[in-house]
C-alpha cells in the first residue's frame, strides 16, 4: 500500500520538485503536529493565515453553528444571508467610513481580480499601475500586476496598460496621471522579502492619486487582521485607501476574501452590464460565520497589543554574523542571509527541531518570519534560538 506522502505526490499536483513534505496530523494554537505525534512551532501562519492560531475555539463554535443551518444556497449577492450579513457590517464599522460596502470571494486573488475590473470600470480608464517586487496573486489579472518578470514571462500575452514603479521613490510619483485608473500597492510587501513604505511616501501616493483622480487600491491580504500591529496597516500611515483588499488571516483558518470600497464606487458593478462581477461561492456561509468569530477574537483578546513589542523581542534576539539584516513591521519579518542555500539548510534544520520557517517567492535569501499572533515570550525564545543554533551549524 502506498504511503500518504507517496500519494500526495502521485495523485494531488505538484507545485515544485521540493515540496516540504511534512506531513500533518492535527493543529491546534500555534502548533502543527504530525502523525508520531512530534509538534511544531508555527513561525509561518499558514503563509499570514492563522493569525489567531490554528482552530481556535471560538471559529470552531461559530463553524458549528452555521453548519445546523445551511452550507451554500445560492451565487453570491441573491439571497439574504446573515453570516455575509454580519461579517460585513462588523467589518464596516471597525474600517473608516467610505470602506462600507464589502464584495465578499474566495480567496486574495480573487479580490485582487474585483478591484481591478471596479477600477477599470469606476474611471472608465484601463491604466493600472503597480510595484516593482509585487505579489497579487497567481490569476491571469493579479500575474499582470506581479512585479517579478521570472513569474510572468511563461504565461504571457497578460493585461495591457500596466506600468510599473519602484517602491519609495517620489519621482516615479509622476507617472501617475489623469489616464489611470488605479495603483494597486501592498501596505507592506511581502513577497519581496517584507519592503516597508515611508510614511511621507505613501501620503505623497494618496496626493498623486487624489490629485490625479485615480483609485488606490491597498493590498491587506498579509498585512490585514492585525499582523503588523494595528487591524490594518493603512492605519500606519494615516491615510485610506479607495479600495481594500482582504483575505488570508480573515477567515480564521477557513477560505474567505474580500475587496471593499464605498458604496458609491461599489456601485458601478450593479449595472451596464447587470451581473458584470459574480462568483457562486464568494461568502460562503460558513467562512463568513468562521470570519467574524476570528474577528471578534482579535478584538476581544487584543491580540494587535503584543505585536510591536513582540517585534522588538525578534529583532534584539536575531543577532548572528550570518544575519544581515533583520527587517519587518510588527509580526512579518524577514531576516535576511546571503543566498537560498542558507535558507533551505536553516529551514531544514528547524523543521528536524519543531520549527516551522520558510522563505518568501521574491526574495530566496530570506526566512519568513510570520506567526500567529497569539505566540507567547517563551514560543519567541526557542524560535530565536532554534534559528540561531541552525546558523551555527551551517
Ligand atoms: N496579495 C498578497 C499580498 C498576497 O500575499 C497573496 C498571497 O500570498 C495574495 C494577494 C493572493 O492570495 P491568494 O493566495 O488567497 O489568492
Amino acid at each position: 500500500m502506498l504511503s500518504q506522502k507517496q500519494l500526495f505526490l502521485l495523485n494531488t499536483a505538484q507545485t515544485s520538485n521540493f515540496p516540504r513534505l511534512l506531513e500533518i496530523e492535527k493543529a491546534e494554537g500555534n502548533y502543527l503536529y504530525d502523525p508520531q505525534g512530534k509538534p511544531y512551532l508555527d513561525l509561518v501562519s499558514g503563509f499570514a493565515v492563522s493569525n489567531i492560531g490554528h482552530r481556535h475555539p471560538k471559529v470552531i463554535d461559530a463553524i458549528q453553528q452555521q453548519l445546523q443551518k445551511y452550507l451554500h444556497v445560492t451565487v453570491y449577492g441573491e439571497f439574504v444571508q446573515s453570516p455575509q450579513v454580519n461579517f460585513a457590517k462588523k467589518l464596516s464599522e471597525v474600517l473608516p467610513q467610505n470602506l462600507s460596502s464589502v464584495y465578499f470571494t474566495n480567496s486574495g486573488a480573487e479580490a485582487t481580480e474585483g478591484a481591478l475590473k471596479l477600477a477599470k470600470r469606476y474611471t472608465n480608464r484601463s491604466e493600472i499601475i503597480a510595484f516593482t517586487g509585487a505579489y497579487h496573486g497567481s490569476t491571469h489579472g493579479a500575474l499582470s500586476v506581479m512585479g517579478n518578470e521570472h513569474y510572468k514571462q511563461a504565461y504571457r500575452p497578460l493585461l495591457p496598460d500596466i506600468k510599473f514603479i519602484q517602491l519609495n521613490t517620489l519621482p516615479d510619483l509622476a507617472k501617475i496621471t489623469n489616464k489611470t485608473a488605479a495603483v494597486i500597492l501592498e501596505a507592506v510587501q511581502g513577497e519581496a522579502g517584507i519592503r516597508v513604505p515611508d510614511l511621507a511616501y505613501i501620503q505623497a501616493l494618496r496626493k498623486q492619486c487624489d490629485d490625479t483622480g485615480t483609485l488606490l487600491i491597498f493590498d491587506e491580504i498579509q498585512t490585514g487582521f492585525g499582523r503588523t500591529g494595528k487591524l490594518f496597516a493603512f492605519e500606519h500611515y494615516g491615510i485610506v485607501p479607495d479600495v481594500l483588499l482582504i483575505a488570508k488571516g480573515m477567515g480564521g483558518g477557513m477560505p474567505i476574501g474580500a475587496f471593499v470600497s464605498s458604496a458609491d464606487i461599489m456601485g458601478v458593478l450593479k449595472d451596464n452590464p447587470i451581473l458584470g462581477h459574480i462568483t457562486t461561492f464568494g461568502g460562503h456561509p460558513v467562512s463568513c460565520a468562521a470570519g467574524l468569530a476570528s474577528l471578534n477574537v482579535i478584538l476581544d483578546d487584543g491580540l494587535t497589543h503584543n505585536v510591536a513589542q513582540f517585534e522588538k523581542l525578534f529583532k534584539s534576539k536575531l543577532q548572528h554574523p550570518k544575519i544581515k539584516e533583520t527587517r519587518g513591521l510588527g509580526l512579518m519579518i524577514a531576516i535576511q542571509l546571503s543566498d537560498f542555500a542558507e535558507v533551505e539548510a536553516v529551514s531544514k534544520k528547524c523543521l528536524d527541531d519543531g520549527l516551522i520557517i520558510d522563505w518568501f517567492l521574491h526574495c530566496d535569501s530570506a526566512l519568513r518570519v510570520a506567526p500567529p499572533l497569539s505566540i507567547t515570550e517563551e514560543e519567541i525564545n526557542f524560535a530565536c534560538s532554534t534559528i540561531l543554533k541552525a546558523l551555527s551549524s551551517l
